[in-house]
């Protein structure tokens, strides 16, 4: 198996197809780089409409005889991968570091939670049945059963590198589909180590294909007729358009989206607490998570009280290269990015929010050339402004001051996005409203990001996620297989 350091200096990032690798010949590159260093880690072409073609019609060929596979078969190289991920993965979140910037700390729990989805698809024979029935009606006995449909894609973000395929991939070749990965080209690193450990796995060849590329890869997989159906994690233009263009394909489609996430503290909160669950919910992974919660909706009975304490948070963030065991914050994804972010806090100061703390100057004096923004905390932010409307994908925090729930949830539900929002309280009566009536797909009381775990379902709503399955759990179930049933009658 690779070492990070092989890994992130591969001359080319390759595909992985029909069992084997290969290099793609497209004509567009693109150059993955180390974020906190800016050194160039390797090469990424974008593959052509006949290479997609070439993993696809493999993909096929091996889905015959895999959906045919005994499902206890099925699983075995899932079991195999689950401890090879376990056995490389400070190797693999090395490399993750190093192509995406975040804290080792955080590409670690990163990876935990996509192996959590391994074990998971694991439980596929029980997770898989139907349902029968016997007497139905007099003398008729009625079983459905679930079955795969072929060949199906994912198209996946540069945030979570290490856990977004594991949203979809076990499950998709547990319930016996084949299944071709599109990553991120900004951090195609991990899918390169993942598919490693998949190769020695053992699944038959075809089963699983890793493909590179960009939006033109994308179409390609979109329009091939044997592509079943398609997974996307991304930005919410992106979101919508691969939504739309499945649909008029006729292909089976989740996607996910961007986001704008809110967290509420109440007069009862333990704000201390609150504080530092919410810092860290809206600064873990330099920002850029769609759960983060960078907007806060502070009663103005607590608010001063909270505004110290999230203050004092944001002062003893280290900025700094993720390998280095002091950072807490990483650097931005690209230079172009990082140049969002910043051009999203001057928007801020411009439409007259208050910049209590400026991380625009902060340097990491030995990484001159990595693209680093430290924290930025704004107070009087108001809902109309473009930081409380908008993702921001970096370390910003802006505090909005509100006269209680009713006023939180207002703002709160005012929002286009609807994928994550936390509650601070002591409050069951608050707390219980609060889950009735906020308009997030992901939930949390008091805790700051409300990430789900594997055998729950993982979505927004709104303009957080098109259509109607989720990620993760029994929704891919559902969303990997046909349903069908059978009647019969057998008198005696
Ligand atoms: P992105 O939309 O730029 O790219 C996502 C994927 O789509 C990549 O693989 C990319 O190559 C591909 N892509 C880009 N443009 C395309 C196009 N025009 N047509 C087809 N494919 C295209 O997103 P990103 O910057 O990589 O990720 C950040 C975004 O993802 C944020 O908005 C974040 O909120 C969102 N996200 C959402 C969730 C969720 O669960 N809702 C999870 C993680 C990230």
């Amino acid at each position: 198996m690779p070492s990070s350091a092989e890994m992130t200096d591969l001359d080319e990032v390759r595909n992985y197809v029909d069992g084997d690798w290969t290099t793609s010949t497209g004509g567009e590159q693109f150059d993955v780089t180390d974020p906190a260093t800016g050194e160039r880690l390797s090469t990424l072409r974008f593959s052509s409409d006949d290479e997609v073609d070439e993993a696809v019609s493999a993909a096929n060929d091996a889905f015959q005889s895999w959906k045919e596979t005994a499902v206890e078969e099925r699983i075995q190289p899932l079991f195999r991968l689950k401890q090879l991920l376990e056995e490389h993965q400070d190797d693999i979140a090395r490399t993750l570091v190093s192509e995406h910037g975040k804290t080792f700390g955080e590409a670690k729990g990163e990876l935990r939670r996509g192996i959590e989805n391994v074990e998971v698809a694991c439980g596929i024979p029980k997770m898989m049945q139907a349902g029968t029935l016997s007497n139905a009606a007099p003398n008729i006995d009625e079983s459905a059963v679930r079955q795969p449909l072929g060949v199906f894609a994912a198209v996946t973000p540069f945030n979570f590198p290490g856990m977004i395929p594991l949203w979809f991939l076990p499950y998709a070749v547990a319930t016996g589909n084949s299944f071709v990965l599109k990553p991120s080209e900004r951090d195609p690193l991990t899918s390169q180590y993942l598919f490693e450990l998949i190769d020695e796995a053992g699944f038959p060849p075809g089963v699983v294909s890793l493909v590179n590329g960009g939006a033109d890869t994308v179409s390609a997989l979109i329009e091939h007729d044997d592509v079943a159906g398609i997974s996307f994690v991304g930005s919410t233009p992106v979101a919508r358009s691969i939504y739309e263009q499945a649909a008029a394909a006729g292909k089976r489609v989740q996607a996910q989206g961007g986001a704008k996430n809110h967290v509420i503290v109440s007069d009862s909160a333990d704000i201390e607490f609150a504080a530092a669950q919410s810092v860290s919910s809206a600064l873990a992974c330099s920002g850029e998570r769609c759960l983060a919660n960078d907007v806060i909706l502070v009663d103005e009975s607590v608010y001063d009280e909270f505004r110290d304490a999230t203050l004092a948070e944001i002062e003893s963030q280290v900025l700094g290269n993720g390998l280095d065991e002091e950072t807490t914050i990483g650097p931005l994804i690209t230079e172009e990015h990082e140049q969002s972010v910043r051009d999203m806090v001057q928007t801020g100061v411009d439409e007259g929010a208050d910049l209590v703390y400026d991380g625009r100057d902060q340097t990491v004096e030995e990484y001159p050339d990595g693209n680093f923004l430290g924290p930025c905390l704004f107070e009087d932010v108001t809902p109309d402004m473009t930081l409380a409307q908008e993702e921001i994908f970096g370390p910003v925090v802006c505090l909005v001051s509100v006269s209680d729930l009713d006023e939180a949830l207002e703002v709160l539900n005012g929002s286009r996005f609807g994928n994550a929002a936390s509650l601070f309280t002591e409050s069951g009566r608050d707390a219980r409203r609060f889950k009735q009536e906020a308009e997030a797909g992901n939930l949390a009381i008091n805790a700051g990001t409300a990430a789900p775990m594997a055998f729950f379902h993982f979505g927004g709503m709104k303009e957080s996620f098109f259509g109607d399955l989720h990620a993760q759990g029994e929704d891919m179930i559902h969303f990997y297989t046909d349903k069908k049933i059978t009647i019969e009658r057998w008198d005696y």
